[in-house]
């Protein structure tokens, strides 16, 4: 669908992108001389069902610009590229990067002029590094970087309607956890506070190579299309501040764990109260909006 109509139909795959399978990974990966490292949590997918899984519940359209974070080797990338008609691929890599176009015009001659790589680190990314503005972010996200690279991208790219990205299954547990949950944490009020936040499934830890210590599982993000507060930098600035020092000390009261943020409990618990809030309660019990009402008292 394209990103901002969730009612519209997934394209269906075009057929004309030869997937990378196990003996395709390797041989690629041989072929360019990469070493997997885990400090850039490079696991390759070589399962041609999981990409198309992940293309597929992202629900992106034709008329989507999707930015693939980490492209790779490019097994996501060859199945975007065969749904949709522009991928822009952020990769850090410089290896990776600079091979991919190679990889794309041989698997997917047809499909070759659809894809931008843009050679960088994504925590760095800004609307002006890229060649259209993307409407949808579908990635195989590093697993040590995933959380902030996706807030980084939803603060600086206002045009992204949608995430679908794969990530650590604990992560993705934390992301979609709901107040009072256990794993209900910082990145869970975060990605709150750009849109709607949901588990999208479990990958096993099979379909990659090298395969990792962990299970993977998919989050979506569709971000509010009527943002239920202001969304500017300064106003998010504000918001994340106080959720981090109402994260920061977990056992704590509100009251006390906000003690610095405040000033000193007693302006703390001036501003709960002003916001609604039980002073008495803990940071993991509060929703966004109760943290938004909370970053606004004067
Ligand atoms: N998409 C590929 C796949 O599914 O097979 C590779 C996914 S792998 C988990 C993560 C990829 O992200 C690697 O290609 C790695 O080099 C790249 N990467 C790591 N940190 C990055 C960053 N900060 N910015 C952009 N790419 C990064």
């Amino acid at each position: 669908m394209p990103a901002d109509n969730p009612d519209a139909t997934p394209a269906s795959p075009r057929g004309l992108a030869a997937l990378l399978g196990p003996a395709e990974v390797r041989a690629l990966a041989e072929e360019f001389g990469v070493r997997p490292t885990k400090q850039l949590g490079q696991n390759f997918v070589h399962d041609a069902n999981t990409v198309r899984r992940i293309v597929s519940v992202a629900g992106v359209d034709r008329g989507d610009v999707v930015l693939e974070v980490g492209p790779g080797l490019g097994s996501l990338t060859l199945a975007l590229l065969d749904v949709v008609d522009r991928v822009v691929a952020v990769e850090i890599d410089p290896k990776l990067a600079a091979r991919l176009p190679e990889t794309v015009a041989q698997r997917a001659p047809e499909l070759a002029a659809r894809l931008d790589v843009v050679p960088m680190d994504a925590m760095r990314v800004r609307p002006d590094d890229l060649p259209a503005a993307p409407t949808a972010l579908v990635a195989n996200l590093p697993y040590n970087v995933a959380v902030p690279v996706l807030l980084h991208l939803f603060s600086e790219l206002p045009s992204l309607r949608t995430a679908l990205v794969m990530v650590q299954a604990e992560v993705a547990d934390r992301l979609a956890a709901a107040p009072g949950s256990k794993v209900y944490g910082v990145p869970s009020v975060k990605a709150r506070f750009f849109g709607d936040v949901r588990r999208a499934g479990a990958v096993g830890r099979a379909v990659f190579w090298p395969v990792p210590q962990v299970e993977s599982g998919l989050v979506r993000v569709d971000r509010y299309v009527d943002p239920p507060w202001p969304t500017d930098a300064a106003h998010r600035v504000a918001v994340f501040r106080v959720v981090d020092a109402a994260f920061a000390q977990r056992r704590k009261t509100l009251r006390a764990a906000l003690g610095s943020w405040a000033g000193s409990p007693a302006e703390a618990e001036r501003r709960l109260v002003a916001a609604g809030i039980d002073p008495s309660m803990r940071g993991e019990t509060l929703d966004a909006a109760a943290y938004v009402r909370l970053a606004a008292v004067e």
